[in-house]
């Protein structure tokens, strides 16, 4: 390099080693000066062979930017980072919908709800399931594992989790008392259904479990036949005394379904005492009854509990009953129950476990959200699934007709003689539950009616009037929609579409129950939103019914089958709808808005949402 090179600055550091203080501005101006005098003498250098840096004129005044050429030199943020992207792999936009509802999922899935807080204070976590004196007969024990899946898939039970208890086909292989299994055959119960032969054995063994099937596949005895066994089992251990228990309970979203598990727990234990078993006592504890003859049960020692969440809390606060001995939990219609806002209500009867206990989960509609909740709270779950959660059942007909709002209640007269009674007609909210009853005693229709508005006494006559056969046309709410049975219900009738597609799956379950046909007619208006009809049309295309053509010319979303496909999810995660995806949910949206409703009314002292029981 020609001695040229050497700049005035330089040479007088070389002189007296004094170093002139240069501002950075300056600085970097006479940076990019030298770097653009060198590129514009490159070619010139090359060519000519002339040195290739001059040196620089005198630097322009310091500025506050950089000049524009420093950038060139050093590419900037923005070429940088497309550089970046071009270099990264390609997402397309449904992995970016996959990945953003994995996001939204894990958010949604409070484990809270299914812990107690002392638990989650103190860190106390259970890893182990709870023991049970309960084994399978060494028949199935020795079962070879490729069996057991072949039966599975014989009877089509998907199942999840680490070393699942072979499935059983028959009662007689799960060890009940002579008493059970006669009182099985008396009411016709002979051949466990797919929940119960998969159910049972893993319900026996103590483990926790997820149970999903359709309505009216008989989740039921799955987990009240187990109960009963712990209550025998630990009775026969150590004798209950006054004040003590419960060993087990049950909660329910409803009154009347508490009331109707309570019912078939007692139709179990009463040939039990009777050859000679110790006596079994449960208690029904729903509101809406005098609290002291829940007491009085109370007082006298209680082995078993069916409880709507309201009055268990209740009971609890006031330390009228404990949880000490409690080790079976079951959560039936448990998606339901905490959709309807009981969430708060569960996590404080949580509270009042001293132990661990066998925590059970039962819905035919359970959504990927409450399902991952659960497995994260429960210790290593089974999950036992017979058909989609969500599906409806397939012994339904379902018929969706378009019936103008205002022609609805005469057209209501006419679909009523589809079928002969007794028939069940929904609707939304209380004042029409009213008008239709009071309309059809007007026709002389043999009708009650039932709704969260009405006492229970009311709500309890109009029930047993339906059951027995001496009402033919129950109106109801959606309070009447979960988990009962009523036997030999040909019809349901949908007076209006409810929002959510879940509860259409519950209301049209009280029909087509344990292997019979029923029928099940929607009316439809305008007063729908599209995604609730579009998740109504998926529904009906999955249970491969009839699908009108007001619903078929809905235009599907795109690319939901793809995302269904490659993220596994089947619909939304939220409500379990197949017409939209997790981003779109109407339910999502309301639920973030009560979340808000109801912190500012806490802030103003006042109460929180409850759902009707
Ligand atoms: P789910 O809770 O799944 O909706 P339930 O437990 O209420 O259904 O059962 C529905 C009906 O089927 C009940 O009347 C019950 O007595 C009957 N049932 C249950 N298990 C069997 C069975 N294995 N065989 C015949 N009927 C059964
Ligand atoms: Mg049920």
């Amino acid at each position: 390099m020609a001695p040229a090179a050497v700049t005035p600055a330089a040479k007088s550091d070389d002189e007296d080693n004094y170093e002139e203080y240069i501002p950075v501005a300056k600085r970097r101006a006479m940076e990019a000066d030298r770097l653009r005098n060198r590129r514009i003498s490159k070619p010139a250098a090359a060519s000519d062979g002339s040195p290739a840096s001059l040196p620089p004129p005198p630097p322009p005044p310091p500025t506050n930017s950089p000049a524009p050429d420093a950038a060139a030199a050093k590419p900037s943020l923005l070429v940088t980072s497309t550089q970046l992207k071009r270099a990264a792999p390609e997402v397309t936009a449904t992995e970016q919908v996959i990945l953003q509802e994995k996001e939204m999922i894990e958010n949604l899935s409070d484990r809270k709800t299914l812990m107690s807080v002392r638990e989650l204070a103190k860190g106390i976590t259970y890893t182990e399931p709870l023991l049970t004196g309960w084994k399978p007969p060494l028949r199935l024990r020795r079962m070879p594992r490729t069996k057991a899946d072949e039966l599975r898939r014989k009877w089509h039970i998907l199942v999840e989790g680490d070393e699942v208890p072979p499935p059983a086909r028959q009662f007689q292989d799960l060890r009940f008392p002579e008493p059970i299994l006669r009182m099985l055959r008396e009411k016709g119960i002979v051949q466990p259904t797919p929940i119960q032969v998969q159910g049972l054995p893993v319900v026996l063994s103590g483990r926790d479990m997820i149970g999903i099937a359709f309505t009216g596949s008989g989740k039921t005895l799955v987990f009240v036949l187990p109960l009963i066994m712990v209550a025998l089992q630990e009775e026969m251990m150590m004798p209950i005394v006054a004040g003590e228990g419960p060993f087990g309970m049950i909660i329910c979203p409803s009154r009347e379904l508490a009331k109707q598990t309570y019912d078939v727990i007692e139709m179990f234990l009463a040939p039990l005492k009777q050859a000679g078993f110790p006596e079994i006592r449960p208690l029904l504890c729903i509101g809406g009854i005098d609290m002291r003859t829940q007491l009085d049960v109370v007082k006298r020692g209680v082995h078993i509990v069916v409880a709507t969440p309201g009055r268990l809390k209740d009971l609890l606060a006031k330390k009228k009953m404990n949880l000490d001995n409690c080790r079976y939990l079951t959560l039936d219609e448990a998606d339901r129950l905490v959709d309807l806002g009981f969430e708060d209500d569960i996590r404080e009867v949580f509270d009042h476990f001293k132990a661990q206990r066998q925590t059970l989960l039962f819905s035919a509609t359970m959504p990927k959200k409450i399902q991952n909740f659960a497995k994260s709270a429960l210790v290593k779950p089974v999950i036992v699934n017979v058909g989609r959660a969500g599906a409806a059942n397939l012994d339904v007909i379902q018929e969706v007709e378009y019936v103008k709002e205002d022609a609805r209640i005469i057209y209501l007269l006419e679909c009523l003689q589809k079928t002969p009674p007794p028939v069940l007609i929904f609707c939304e909210n209380k004042a029409d539950v009213d008008y239709i009853h009071e309309y059809l005693l007007l026709k002389g229709v043999e009708a009650v009616a039932i709704h969260g508005g009405k006492d229970q006494e009311e709500r309890q006559n109009a029930i047993e009037f339906f059951k027995n056969g001496r009402k033919d046309v129950l109106v109801a709410t959606d309070v009447a929609s979960k988990g009962l049975d009523f036997p030999d219900i040909q019809h349901v009738i949908n007076y209006d579409m409810p929002a959510e597609i879940e509860n259409y799956v519950h209301r049209i379950g009280r029909t087509g129950r344990c292997g019979k046909t029923g029928i099940a007619t929607t009316f439809i208006n305008k007063n729908q939103t599209e995604t609730t009809l579009l998740d109504l049309k998926h529904l009906l295309k999955e249970a491969k019914q009839r699908i009108p053509p007001v619903l078929a010319e809905l235009i599907d979303p795109e690319d939901a089958e793809t995302i269904a496909k490659e993220s596994g999810v089947r619909g939304c995660a939220n409500c379990g709808g197949l017409g939209h995806r997790l981003a779109e949910c109407p339910k999502l949206e309301h639920e973030k808005s009560v979340a808000i409703a109801g912190s500012r009314r806490d802030y103003y002292g006042g109460g929180g949402y409850r759902g009707e029981i």
